[in-house]
């Protein structure tokens, strides 16, 4: 039996490795299951699960939880302590798919306890990943990709010498707004903004996607995560995403993964590894699909694109600045308070405030400064909704 724990298991990604997990309960001892407000999904999980624990983040919302598991025998606990503590039960694989930074302690704290960390939260490679993978090497803990074309990226690999790789290919659908004109983008809503052409996804990395900070993101945890220089990243946009990564060798060989638009995949690629095990996702049919087609990004388009490269260069806390005025931006964006386009200015304005106040570069990426510059990157970012909205 394997222990497993799965942080944000009520999204979108949580509730995939679920149905995994689900379909082959007897191989799995679940020690514990968090979520936010669906306490309703959240206590019918960990009945379904046996899980041992199950935690909410919001102190409001323990003692619905509470209730609905009474006489179960399973722990409740609520709280962003809570969930960091469920990081301290000894499992053997967990699941990281908190969407936000809230995901980097619990993430931190499993990998101090040497678990094998299935990392889907992306913010916490973005804000402090030089810190995540510190962490994981001074532990002998594993931290194994969950985004699909870092999984895809792992996967073309396997066998090869680092050394060998001359690029790396992310490849993005484009998101919502792949055909808009660019003069309409400003007037984008929040509506609109949350359908994805090909990918069903929690709301925010849905947005992420239309505005290409998601793409964004995953080009700096591609750097974090495979420690290769930003030269040699690129992005492609391929509509179809179905090819969802591309190594290039020293030799001129492209290496890539090809597979349908079902995070299943990733999630369960990270679940067995190193073994391959069959997995309920729909076979590709090439000739079904007939072609596949590939574009350079536009970077006026796409200004998120832009500022990741920003990021990179700079390095140190910069992350933690982007990936926090990101965040923040996102909840103007989802209040009304600014308009689609102005997501990207927030960004730019807050390491724009950030870099010339100095010590985003020069100060160590520890904990407590990753978090005070999140605090205080997400001040700036509010001060630069207001003159904007
Ligand atoms: P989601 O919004 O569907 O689910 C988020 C989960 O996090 C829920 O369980 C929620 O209760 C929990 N949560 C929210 N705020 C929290 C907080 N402050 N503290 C603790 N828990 C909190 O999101 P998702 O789409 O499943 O994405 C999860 C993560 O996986 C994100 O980092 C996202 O970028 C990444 N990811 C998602 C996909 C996808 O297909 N959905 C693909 C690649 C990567
Ligand atoms: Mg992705």
């Amino acid at each position: 039996m394997r222990r497993v724990t799965l942080f944000g298991a009520t999204g979108s990604i949580g509730q995939s490795a679920i149905d995994l997990i689900a379909r082959d309960a007897d191989s799995y001892d679940v020690v514990a299951l968090t979520g936010g407000r669906n306490v309703a999904q959240l206590a019918a999980d960990a009945k379904r699960l046996k899980a041992d624990l199950a935690v909410t983040c919001y102190a409001d919302c323990y003692a619905e939880l509470k209730d609905m598991l009474s006489g179960t025998g399973i722990d409740v606990a609520a709280g962003d302590h809570a969930i960091a503590e469920a990081a301290t039960r000894p499992v053997d694989w967990a699941l990281s798919a908190i969407v936000g930074s809230a995901g980097l302690v619990p993430g931190l704290a499993a990998l101090a306890h040497g678990t094998t960390l299935a990392l889907a939260n992306k913010e916490s490679l973005v804000s402090a990943g030089p810190l995540l993978m510190s962490q994981a090497q001074a532990h002998g803990a594993t931290v194994l990709p969950v985004d699909s074309e870092h999984s895809a990226v792992f996967q073309a690999l396997v066998g090869e010498d680092i050394a060998a790789v001359e690029r790396v290919i992310i490849t993005a659908s484009g998101g919502a707004f792949r055909d808009w004109p660019i003069e309409k983008l400003a007037t984008a809503t929040l509506e609109q903004a949350s359908t994805h052409p090909n990918w069903n996804m929690g709301q925010r990395i849905t947005i992420d996607s239309a505005s290409m900070f998601n793409k964004a993101m995953e080009l700096i945890e591609t750097k974090e995560f495979f420690g290769v220089s930003p030269d040699m990243i690129e992005v492609l946009i391929h509509r179809e995403s179905m090819v969802h990564a591309l190594v290039g060798f020293n030799d001129g060989a492209l290496m890539t993964h090809v597979g349908p638009s079902d995070m299943r995949h990733a999630i369960g690629y990270a679940l067995h590894w190193p073994d391959r095990r069959h997995l309920p996702v729909e076979r590709v049919d090439l000739a079904q699909v007939g072609a596949l087609s590939f574009a350079d990004p536009d970077d006026v388009r796409y200004p998120a694109l832009g500022l990741a490269r920003r990021v990179m260069q700079e390095g140190g806390l910069s992350g933690a600045v982007f990936n926090a005025a990101k965040e923040r931006a996102m909840d103007g964006f989802i209040a009304g308070d600014i308009g689609f386009l102005d997501m990207a200015r927030v960004v730019d304005a807050t390491l724009d405030k950030m870099s010339s106040a100095g010590g985003i570069q020069n100060q160590p990426i520890s904990i407590e400064n990753v978090l005070e510059t999140d605090r205080q990157a997400r001040i700036y970012a509010a001060e630069s909704i207001k003159q904007l909205g």
